[in-house]
């Protein structure tokens, strides 16, 4: 067996560990072993893996991605027009957190809750019961109304990777993918010297100036992570793209002896369904020199590169949510209408029915009619010069 990539330990059938090659967070789904020891696989994952997956959340909410294990946490967002909310894992938004105001008027104090469900809006109330005994929290919980409301303002999905936490998550993917083909990891020289010593400055950098893969799937927010080895030209290279427009070249070796390999491995995370393609990745030490100076980083092509999967995205998550607010108003109808399950419904049971839900879908209707632009997409976050220095 191989030793870890980053303590170099022996891995026995005791310490080795499962790795994703693209972590499972944002929807990676393949795995290797013979990689990692346990103790390493925990202390990336913790380290780097969630540093990249905690600036890709917003994007996991948005495309709602599906995971192997575990939902996507919820993520607080704002808004242009200033609001703030917090998607949840299981879909939807919240208030970020519930509001007690109190008003003065002739002597009487009054105070009006607003809560994000009812325990919440009944613990807030027991609590005003202890300074203001009189309070009958029961009687003024039926006194509770219900309101949907949607964003006023364009969502505002922060979309920036980078860092040294980050940026060794994205290194650690391109070196997966060559132990899962078959070369051992220690091929990649220059990414191990990397991963394994916090002050190497970073052996990747953007890329968006061309469109390295053949044939891509139009408006899919797709990870990709793909290799390429040539002993001729010595260079070992690695391409890791994240949501279709987040895409950095890696320098793995500038030394490479072993066979000639090209493989990529590529997932639309919003099914998980694998994807067959193939990248051109053909560059020389030259080029690196470029890519490394930000030469091949242009903000204006990954915008481009991000305004195509938004907008299938957007069209998706309107979908998700006309589904989810015909299904609440539904469920609101029926269980306000008068009736128990299994009766059979009298007219006036489904003239309510038919009003409580109109009611209830005017929120989503009305917001339907509102023009909403895409969600914007911020730039790439420019930082590998400064890790590294230069
Ligand atoms: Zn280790």
């Amino acid at each position: 067996m191989a030793n870890c990539i980053i303590c170099n330990h022996s891995l026995t059938s005791k310490n080795d560990s499962a790795e994703h090659i693209i972590p499972n967070a944002i929807g990676g789904f393949r795995k290797v072993w013979g990689f990692l020891c346990n103790l390493c696989n925990n202390t990336t994952g913790h380290d780097w893996d969630a540093v990249l997956a905690s600036q890709l959340n917003g994007l996991c909410h948005f495309f709602d991605i599906k995971r192997e294990r575990g939902s996507t946490p919820d993520q607080t967002i704002s808004t242009t027009a200033g609001e703030t909310f917090r998607m949840l894992s299981q879909g939807g938004f919240a208030l970020p957190k519930p509001t007690v105001d109190k008003t003065e008027a002739g002597g009487r104090t009054q105070y009006q809750v607003v809560a994000r469900d009812m325990p919440e809006a009944r613990r807030i109330l027991r609590d005003l019961q202890r300074k203001f005994p009189k309070i009958d929290v029961e009687v003024e919980l039926t006194k509770v109304q219900a309101r949907t409301s949607y964003p006023k303002g364009m969502v505002e999905i922060p979309c920036q990777i980078g860092g040294v936490q980050a940026g060794r998550s994205i290194v650690k993917s391109a070196v997966a993918l060559v132990h899962d083909s078959g070369i051992p990891a220690v091929a990649c020289d220059q990414a191990l010297v990397y991963l394994r010593d916090q002050n190497v400055p970073a052996c990747f950098g953007y890329y968006s100036t061309t469109d390295l893969l053949i044939e891509r799937p139009v408006g899919v927010p797709l990870h990709c992570v793909a290799v390429s080895g040539n002993s001729t030209t010595g260079m070992l290279l690695g391409y890791v793209e994240y949501f279709g427009f987040l895409r950095a070249v890696v320098l793995l070796s500038e030394t490479y002896i072993g066979p000639n390999i090209e493989n990529c491995y590529a997932i639309d995370p919003t099914t998980g369904m694998q994807l067959d393609l193939s990248v051109r990745l053909q560059f020389s030490q030259a080029d690196m020199v470029d890519i490394f100076d930000y030469k091949h980083c242009d903000n204006e092509a990954t915008k481009q590169a991000a305004d195509a999967v938004f907008g299938p995205g957007m069209a998706r998550k309107r979908q998700r949510e006309q589904s989810h607010a015909v299904k609440k108003a539904v469920q609101y109808a029926f269980e306000n209408c008068g009736a128990q399950p299994g009766d059979i419904l009298t007219e006036e049971q489904l003239r309510i029915i038919a009003q409580l839900m109109s009611e209830r879908l005017i929120p989503f209707i009305v917001n339907l009619n509102q023009p909403r632009p895409l969600p914007t997409s911020s730039n790439l976050r420019s930082d590998i010069k400064d890790q590294s220095g230069t």
